[in-house]
């Protein structure tokens, strides 16, 4: 790679300005790093809440435990947010931690690759450029390369076909005809919005989702009166609402084997949900999930289920066989004239995503093609070996709890804790070590046997939490506890610390 032109090399280059980057960025400063570029492939700022718009968007989780819990929001308007709350609040951090100046829209990264020789991080942005830092930490999102279905004929189709993650307001629906590919919790929330306007809504449904109910309302002004003016009885709404999900997560999912009734719970609370809504038993049926509670992502609605009884509104549950000029044809030759044509099918996370750009370490290691002809893991969700001063945020086993932002915040001390302890020893470079890396991999691995990802009933769950060789490694089988405590109490010996082109381990 060509060096930039003024030779600047900054302390960090940060890839994405969503809530991670925003809080890589924050850990940064608080430790003594201003000179910061933070490049964004986007036009804005915002990650996944600037990226989606589509009709009904909101926080699928209680708006008490999603933000910062150094800058608890006050102003959710709801107990579940609209997604254009969670943009503004985005807004918001970004301009009381004053981030903006850092910021670089419109800059795709396509390489970041290890120079050894000055220890520093090359960054090559699409068209050339090529940014340089002491440090790189990438917070591109694990749900961020968007998944075009690989269906036969969809180029052929004649109508409008759009994609959540790029949901045009142009688009007429009243009146049309629409078809939705996609049952996750996108769709979830999208299909009683489509279903309001469009003449006639069809779903293609391959796999059912458990549907749960939804305890959403308004947050009266009374109350983000009291949130804004005694910040502790909202940190308190959000301690007991994080101890709720903890608990969901942590009996129900993690300890499968030890705790099937906790998982037994979340499937009837679900199936009673779905009983209550839907009066029409073949329907149900159709509806109903043949795989354990837990082994992909559970949404929360309580206009999804209804949504189906309205006249207007069929449920496919046949294969797509193909899409031609005007629809979609089923595996039993029946065809559907769409004029609108909706993919609510997700993101690649393991191909695409795994790293999202190609990141380069020492001995030219690449990291996805290292992930992917070994296994897939990163030293406590952040580090891995061969890739020195990289901290890479959307890492397997790094997904902790049901909020984003416990795992931002886990990562944030983490980051903190290594920072500090390069300071301490004079260190221009660290390096997690191999050993610490296989050690946590075998913990890892070892608690996942208890999880529902291995010892329940997963294998028709087509769940992105599974990567292409069926291991479970995106969330951390850890409580949100113990993975808060170890980011303030890994054993230092586990990095090596050296100075700039001077091999001295601390
Ligand atoms: P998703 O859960 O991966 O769902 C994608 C859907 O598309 C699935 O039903 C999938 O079926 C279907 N699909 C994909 N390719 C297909 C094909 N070729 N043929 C037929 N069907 C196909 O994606 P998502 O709904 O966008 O949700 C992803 C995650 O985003 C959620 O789990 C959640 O964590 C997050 N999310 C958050 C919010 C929020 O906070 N507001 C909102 C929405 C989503 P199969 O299951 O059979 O593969």
């Amino acid at each position: 790679m060509s060096n930039p032109a003024d030779g600047h090399c900054h302390d960090a280059v940060i890839v994405g300005a969503g809530f991670g980057g925003m809080g890589a960025a924050i850990e940064l400063h608080r430790q003594g790093y201003d000179d910061l570029v933070i490049l964004e492939r986007e036009d804005d700022l915002g990650g996944t809440w600037h990226v989606n718009r589509y009709p009904g968007l909101a926080v699928d989780i209680p708006s008490s435990t999603y933000s910062y819990s150094f800058e608890p929001n006050p102003h959710w308007s709801r107990l579940f947010a609209p997604g254009a709350e969670l943009k503004r609040y985005a807004e918001h951090v970004a301009d009381k931690y004053d981030l903006r100046r850092h910021m670089r829209f419109g800059a795709v990264v396509e390489e970041a690759r290890w120079d050894e020789e000055n220890s520093a991080w090359e960054v090559r942005i699409e068209g050339g450029e090529v940014v340089r830092g002491r440090f790189l930490l990438t917070a591109t999102g694990f749900l961020s390369q968007p998944r075009l279905p690989d269906i036969a004929g969809i180029e052929d189709f004649r109508g409008t076909v759009i994609h959540t993650t790029r949901w045009d307001d142009d688009v007429e629906l009243a009146g049309r005809r629409v078809g939705i590919i996609g049952t996750g919790a996108t769709a979830v929330q999208l299909i009683p919005e489509l279903a309001k306007v469009a003449d006639h809504l069809t779903v293609y449904q391959r796999t059912p989702i458990y549907v749960s109910p939804k305890l959403d309302g308004p947050v009266p002004a009374i109350v983000r009166r009291a949130f804004a003016k005694v910040p502790l009885t909202q940190r308190a709404a959000r301690l007991v609402r994080t101890s709720i999900l903890e608990v969901m997560m942590v009996a129900g999912v993690l300890h499968f084997r030890d705790l099937p009734w906790a998982n037994a719970v979340g499937k009837r609370v679900c199936e009673a949900h779905l009983r209550r809504q839907v009066e029409d038993p073949q329907l149900r049926a159709r509806l109903t999930p043949d795989y354990d509670f837990g082994c992909k992502r559970p949404t929360f609605s309580n206009d999804y289920y209804p949504t189906f009884a309205k006249p207007h509104v069929d449920l496919e549950t046949t294969g797509i066989d193909h899409v031609d000029a005007q629809g979609i044809v089923t595996a039993d030759g029946n065809r559907v004239d769409l004029d609108v044509l909706v993919l609510a099918t997700g993101f690649n996370l393991w191909e695409a995503n795994f790293p999202a750009i190609r990141i380069v370490g020492r001995e030219g290691r690449d990291l996805g093609k290292w992930w992917r002809d070994n296994r897939f893991c990163a030293y406590e969700g952040i580090t891995i070996p061969r890739f020195p001063n990289l901290f890479s945020l959307n890492s397997p086993y790094s997904y902790s709890g049901l909020s984003y932002f416990t795992t931002i915040e886990t990562q944030m001390a983490h980051l903190g804790r290594v920072l500090a302890a390069m300071r301490e020893r004079s260190a221009d470079v660290v390096e997690v070590t191999e050993e610490a890396n296989d050690r946590f991999l075998d913990r890892m691995t070892g608690l996942l046997d208890n999880s529902v990802f291995n010892a329940g009933s997963c294998a028709t769950a087509r769940s992105y939490y599974f990567n292409q060789h069926g291991e479970a490694v995106l969330l951390r089988p850890t409580s949100t506890l113990s993975a808060a405590r170890e980011a303030t109490r890994f054993p230092l010996d586990d990095y090596t610390f050296t100075a700039a082109r001077v091999s001295a381990s601390a």
